[in-house]
């Protein structure tokens, strides 16, 4: 059995907060890049060359690219032949997280109580996700989260008989309802099938995906394909001024669901998408 001490874990995701947050992942960049040269609209190609030069600032003066620093998420695999020692792997992550957020001047998102709405000043506890995998090693995957973008994300429980087309509505409705408010240009995460639950999961985890990478099975990668060029020529552009960039990437996962049922989510992402990985 692999031992991992607590304190290992506490410094690296200290460091991941404070990336995530301070560089902005070459794959979004580039994605920057490529849509300035497509972009259609002059005040589009203008809010694009400004993004590129935000995420250059606070990568070379280490502040936040955006003031909302957003809720820390994270996916973790634990291999079954790993023991985390000097204390429990939740707590190291959200010890973590405070000391990142603290030391890194980013600002503090997370109220205790949804109603009460008293901020817990540390901008724990972050939302963990932990799956347990084969092997003695310990991956983390997280993500700073934003609110405007998640806020018009939506799940629906669609039926069989809607179909392929129905799903497409949904995806293409939702980010229509979005607009400008989810800050574009968007990362579009789409999961289908599952159940309730499993389906907003499926879609959070797709937006941990490499921005421009494309599913592993075809028939999926086209109908990513399909759904960027549809929900680029809705209009909305960046920052929800007018263009064809209103999303860089589309990303879907799917799994087996019930004979009645078909979920989907869409979780979106908005020009922050930030998400950082580590193996220890
Ligand atoms: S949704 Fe994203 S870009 Fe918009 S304010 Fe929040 S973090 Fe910033």
């Amino acid at each position: 059995m692999r031992q991992i001490h607590y304190q290992e874990i506490v410094d690296r995701v200290k460091e991941l907060c404070q990336e995530a947050n301070y560089d902005l992942g070459q794959d979004v960049i580039q994605a920057f890049e490529q849509a300035v040269q497509t972009e259609s609209s002059d005040i589009g190609k203008g809010v694009l060359t400004q993004l590129i030069e935000n995420a250059n600032i606070a990568s070379e003066n280490r502040v936040p690219m955006c003031q909302d620093t957003g809720v820390s998420v994270f996916i973790v695999k634990l291999g079954q032949d790993c023991h985390i020692a000097g204390g429990s792997l939740y707590q190291a992550i959200n010890e973590g997280v405070k000391q990142g957020y603290e030391e890194g001047d980013l600002r503090y998102s997370i109220v205790d109580d949804p109603l009460s709405r008293k901020n817990t000043g540390d901008n724990t506890p972050a939302v963990i996700h932990i799956e347990l995998t084969e092997g003695d090693k310990l991956e983390i995957q997280m993500t700073a989260k934003g609110g405007g973008a998640e806020n018009m994300s939506a799940l629906k429980m669609l039926t069989p008989s809607d179909g392929l087309e129905g799903v497409k509505n949904f995806i293409l409705d939702t980010v229509k309802h979005a607009g400008p408010n989810a800050c574009p240009p968007l990362v579009v995460g789409i999961g289908i099938g599952g159940n309730f639950e499993s389906c907003a999961y499926l879609a959070k985890k797709s937006l941990f995906k490499p921005v421009g990478e494309r599913h592993r099975e075809r028939e999926i990668a086209q109908l990513e394909e399909e759904l960027i060029q549809s929900i680029n020529a809705l209009g909305i552009g960046p920052q929800g001024l007018g263009g064809n960039t209103t999303t860089l990437d589309v990303k879907i996962e799917t799994a087996p669901c019930h004979i009645a049922a078909l979920p989907v989510a869409v979780n979106l992402n908005c020009h922050a998408s930030r998400h950082k990985h580590l193996v220890i």
